[in-house]
């Protein structure tokens, strides 16, 4: 039986992570913070929680000799570092922290493996906000990183550490540059579960609106399942590299909510610009959850709040996954609507059995 470790997997890809080695037949340590979440309601949600095989722990990834301990106790063949203070939009307030837990975490796993063994492969969970202000789209393996806040900073810090190991400790270390995956496990702060949880509630009849920030952001959103299978792709590999995971498909947020309202039954019209757009009730499909709830048209549903903008990006962040498919044969295959339609009907379930979002 393989042994894996996992930081982080109280996460959206920790969870996924875990059920996708249970299921391959691994014995699965799992670590998370600590005085971190002590809320595992992904594992719960999957239904892993007490599976025999799977094994959690508390643990500190900025503390080097934690990590040696750690490692050396379990003696993983795998490890995934999919720890992270993944929120980017509130990493400016969190920079110590982000740079610790992102940057110096990925350094303490990979120092340890030298020290401990060098035989042991290691997955670096990259991201698209390393590439921050790019200048070419669609961005692939080859594109000049320019990260613009403290979490693309400490992200990429992690992949310069991971790629050295690889290359003057000879240890099989990979870096994955994840752009945005989502999932019913989605955390609820990201703008996509924002949008199907608000959709959700408002179909229900438990919301009248959602407020939201730049309708025209546009970003490359692909499913968390598939991003995670090809991490594990990346591990089995016959040499370590680094691989761009993305959808190569780029959605505005006004799209992504269309899409989120048209799943309960619910066409939009949007009408108005920038800070004075918002989004009413345009049909409702007979027979459908918002029909259901005694919905009427021309409710407005949502409405723009300068209080979530970001600065935009001049370039957007898609991602070219050509290599991961020559290479490791993944193709991303779940379409948006799919995609979506899955988160909306999580969070429908979850809000009528009342389960916090
Ligand atoms: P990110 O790619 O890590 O920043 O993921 P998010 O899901 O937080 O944001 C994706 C995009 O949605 C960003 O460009 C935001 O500007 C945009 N956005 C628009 N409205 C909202 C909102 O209400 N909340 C969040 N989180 N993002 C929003």
């Amino acid at each position: 039986m393989k042994k894996a470790l996992i930081t982080g997997v109280a996460g959206q890809d920790g969870a996924y992570m875990t059920r996708l080695l249970l299921d391959k037949g691994y014995v699965v340590y799992g670590t998370h913070r600590q005085g971190g979440t002590t809320d595992f309601w992904r594992l719960s949600e999957l239904g892993l929680h007490d599976h025999p095989d799977f094994h959690r722990r508390e643990h500190d990834l900025s503390d080097l000799t934690a990590c040696i301990g750690l490692i050396a106790e379990i003696m993983p063949d795998e490890i995934y570092n999919l720890a992270s203070l993944s929120f980017a939009g509130s990493s400016f307030g969190q920079a110590g922290a982000s740079t610790q837990i992102n940057g110096i975490g990925a350094f303490n796993l990979l120092e340890a493996i030298r020290q401990v063994n060098p035989g042991i492969r290691f997955y670096q969970a990259s991201t698209s906000e390393m590439f921050g202000k790019a200048r070419s789209f669609p961005q692939n393996e080859d594109t000049p990183f320019c990260p613009r806040n403290p979490y693309g900073v400490a992200k990429l810090y992690a992949h310069w550490m991971t790629v050295n190991y690889r290359e003057q400790h000879d240890i099989f270390a990979v870096s994955g540059i994840a752009f945005n995956h989502e999932s019913p496990l989605r955390g609820p702060e990201f703008v996509t579960r924002k949008i199907t949880n608000g959709c959700a509630r408002i179909a229900l009849g438990d919301a009248e609106a959602l407020l939201l920030g730049n309708l025209d952001a546009k970003r490359d959103w692909g499913c968390a399942q598939e991003y995670v299978e090809c991490m594990w792709r990346m591990l089995q590999a016959d040499v370590p590299d680094t691989f761009v995971l993305a959808s190569n498909r780029m959605e505005t947020v006004r799209g992504f909510a269309h899409r989120a309202f048209e799943a309960v039954g619910i066409a939009l019209a949007f009408r108005g610009e920038a800070a004075n757009e918002s989004a009413a009730i345009d049909a409702i499909v007979p027979d459908s959850l918002a029909a259901a709830s005694g919905l009427r048209t021309g409710q407005t549903v949502i409405r723009v709040s300068p209080d979530f903008y970001r600065p935009a990006e001049e370039v957007p962040l898609i991602g070219d996954p050509g290599k991961a498919g020559k290479k490791l044969d993944w193709h991303p295959r779940t379409s948006l609507d799919d995609l979506c339609r899955s988160m909306v009907a999580a969070d429908v379930r979850r809000n009528q059995q009342r389960i916090p979002a």
